[in-house]
């Protein structure tokens, strides 16, 4: 069976106050010893350190929100997968819909992010999605899983893949309030299950999360579709009791 995860992606919002008064919300409310789950926040580059040092023995893990596919060199404004393990990171979100849109980040790209991360010592989240208008067109599927596969077969070339997650985040479910419906999340994770056996190729069961408005309303819900493992959270985690309750679903 595979890890549950809740992560945490708190993109551009957040700052050395806000970020303080989150973590010691969070760590004083919940029941550590209980959870079964991985929980993770990715904040600004900017806060990781800090909230390295917030957490450090507990439970909450750190994630970045994308690195760069070198290690290190003549890379203005980017972020290598080693810094951020140095700095006591565990995960990096890589491959959001946000950074595809707003930088245009090729599917190759992604794949080496990916094999940076993991070669780093870093845990993937992958993201991967369709937009509204692939979904209208009945392209769902057919998109999420040429994601996976090109962005795959460069990262697998690189290294193994046997820490990788992979987030469902639709497009057009990310920031609006809107949820795929239940029966849409069965089918493209059953599909991702059937295009990561032949992708991952190792024995480690790759964990899949769902995104995409997760709130504490509706993630008893979602975190009971068979083959969600756990879900990544943009809005609902910057507030630590949505954050803790979500997560408390899974115990
Ligand atoms: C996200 O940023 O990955 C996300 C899922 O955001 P939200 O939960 O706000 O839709």
């Amino acid at each position: 069976m595979a890890r549950k995860i809740i992560a945490g992606n708190w993109k551009m919002n957040g700052d050395p106050a806000r970020i303080e008064v989150f973590a010691k919300a969070l760590l004083s409310q919940v029941a550590w010893g209980e959870l079964q789950v991985d929980l993770v926040i990715c904040p600004p580059a900017l806060l990781v350190s800090q909230l390295c040092a917030l957490s450090a023995g507990t439970p909450l893990q750190v994630g970045g929100q994308d690195c760069h596919w070198n290690a290190e060199g003549a890379h203005t404004g980017d972020l290598s997968a080693q810094l951020l393990a140095e700095l006591g990171a565990t995960y990096v979100i890589i491959g959001h819909s946000e950074r595809r849109r707003d930088h245009g980040e090729t599917p190759a790209q992604i794949g080496a992010k990916i094999a940076a991360a993991l070669t780093a010592g870093l845990t993937p989240i992958f993201c991967v999605g369709e937009t509204a208008q692939e979904r209208k067109d009945g392209r769902a599927l057919a998109v999420v899983e040429a994601q996976v596969c090109a962005s795959l077969s460069v990262a697998r070339e690189r290294t193994a893949l046997d820490r990788l997650i992979v987030a469902y985040e639709p497009v057009w479910a990310i920031g609006t309030g809107k949820t795929a419906s239940l029966s849409d999340i069965v089918r493209v994770h059953c599909a991702l299950r059937r295009v990561l056996a032949d992708e991952v190729k190792t024995e480690v069961q790759t964990p899949l999360l769902y995104g995409g408005s997760v709130t504490p309303g509706n993630a008893a819900d979602i975190l009971s579709v068979p083959n969600v493992d756990g879900a990544l959270v943009g809005g609902a985690s910057l507030i630590a009791e949505d954050f803790q309750t979500i997560a408390q679903v899974l115990l």
